[in-house]
């Protein structure tokens, strides 16, 4: 069902996709409930996730602590494993029915394969992998600037509009910023005619909000009533085999140690150097693509912006040159330190310390440093 621009006025609220797995909520889930919450503040609107699962009323609680303020249940033994068709059901029935005008998800595998089809299933847009989300008024705005900066600020305060006397609706619509070009642009997307405005937004790039118990008292949680049928999916969840090897965690990491193309002339004795001085650290090893391309190390570890996005408290960049692609995921980072043999590489640009030098004489330095200081 497609929903005009007439329509859009319908919709209310601010919705966040409530991926669980196994029972048990992705940490994406917080980040993005808690960004949620300042968009639904700022539309002075409501906060509620829509969790589906079997049996999940258990995890839905905890969502209001970290800003939801209702939380739609759909439980079905249908809904235990993910599946394209039935969460898909679901959630657009749920949408033509409430009307949420705002619709987020996280990026994750799943993220990436259900809004998509949700969005082309209501006949609305999706901007995909979003690294920044505002309220903003794009329609008006350019025209007000030049009528006057007093009617721009009645527009932000209160939502409408008195131009040549008359009451305009003002149209308040979520900006979308996500890279462009390779990462050499921000670009900013609007979905001004049609609702719900779609994204999807890259795990580990919002803030998680800091838990509140009381909030997760209070949050409402509902059970609509919904059809779902074994004939409306079309696959089967035969078992679920969990990935052999334990992948790096760099999202939750607070110190990385990333290594890059500089260390090509022993690229396993780089390596090890870049793991004594994340274990001396407490840390996690990531890389920049380049090491990735090169089969030097597996795609996990990268970070950038065809990688993860990290803000740990300390950032070490060995033998990175600081390409725009790989500040993209890392230039938020506490503190940043750089070791590089060249004093013009950009790196230097987002680094709170600078080491300019070889990292294989400036690294076993560092660890025995951090080893004596602690020692
Ligand atoms: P280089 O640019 O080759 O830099 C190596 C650095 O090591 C140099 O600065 C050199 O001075 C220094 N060096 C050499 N020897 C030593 C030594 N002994 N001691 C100290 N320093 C030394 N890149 C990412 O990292 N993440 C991404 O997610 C990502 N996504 C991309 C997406 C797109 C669409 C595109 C087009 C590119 C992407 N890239 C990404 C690639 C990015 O553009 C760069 O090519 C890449 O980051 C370069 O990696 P690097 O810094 O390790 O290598």
């Amino acid at each position: 069902m497609a929903f005009n621009s007439a329509d859009t006025a319908a919709f209310k609220n601010v919705w966040v996709f409530c991926e669980q797995r196994q029972g048990k909520m992705m940490p994406t889930t917080f980040e993005l409930i808690s960004e949620g919450r300042k968009l639904a503040d700022e539309l002075g609107v409501e906060l509620c996730g829509i969790l589906l699962g079997d049996n999940v009323d258990g995890i839905a609680k905890e969502l209001g602590g970290y800003g939801a303020d209702k939380v739609y249940v759909y439980n079905s033994p249908l809904l235990k494993d993910y599946t394209t068709d039935a969460y898909t059901k679901v959630i657009t029935d749920a949408v033509e029915e409430i009307k949420p005008e705002i619709l987020l998800f996280g990026a994750s595998n799943i993220g990436r394969d259900l809004a998509p089809r949700c969005a082309a299933r209501l006949h609305t847009g999706l901007c995909a992998d979003c690294t920044h989300l505002d309220i903003d008024m794009p329609i008006y705005k350019n025209f007000l600037r030049e009528a006057s900066t007093l009617a721009e600020e009645r527009i932000e305060k209160l939502g409408t509009v008195k131009i040549n006397g008359q009451d305009h609706d003002v149209s308040r619509d979520i900006k979308m910023t996500r890279p462009a070009f390779g990462g050499h642009l921000m670009a900013s997307i609007f979905c001004p005619r049609f609702r719900p405005a779609m994204a999807t937004v890259r795990p580990g790039v919002m803030k998680k909000r800091e838990f509140c118990a009381d909030c997760a008292e209070k949050v409402e949680i509902l059970h609509p009533a919904f059809e779902l049928s074994a004939s409306d999916i079309k696959t089967e969840v035969v078992e679920t085999v969990k990935a052999a090897k334990k992948l790096v965690d760099l999202i939750g990491a607070d110190f990385i140690v990333s290594v890059g193309r500089g260390i090509s002339k022993d690229v396993e004795g780089g390596i090890k150097l870049a793991e004594e001085l994340a274990e001396v650290l407490g840390g996690v090893v990531g890389s920049s693509r380049a090491c990735v391309d090169a089969g030097w190390i597996t795609a996990d570890h990268q970070v950038g912006q065809t990688g993860k996005t990290v803000h740990p408290k300390v950032y070490v960049a060995l033998g990175i040159s600081g390409a725009i692609q790989h500040k993209a995921g890392m230039q938020d980072s506490e503190c940043i330190i750089a070791v590089n043999k060249n004093e013009n590489a950009p790196i230097f640009e987002v680094a709170d310390y600078g080491i300019v030098g070889d990292l294989f004489k400036v690294v076993p330095e560092l660890i025995e440093s951090i080893k004596a200081a602690k020692a």
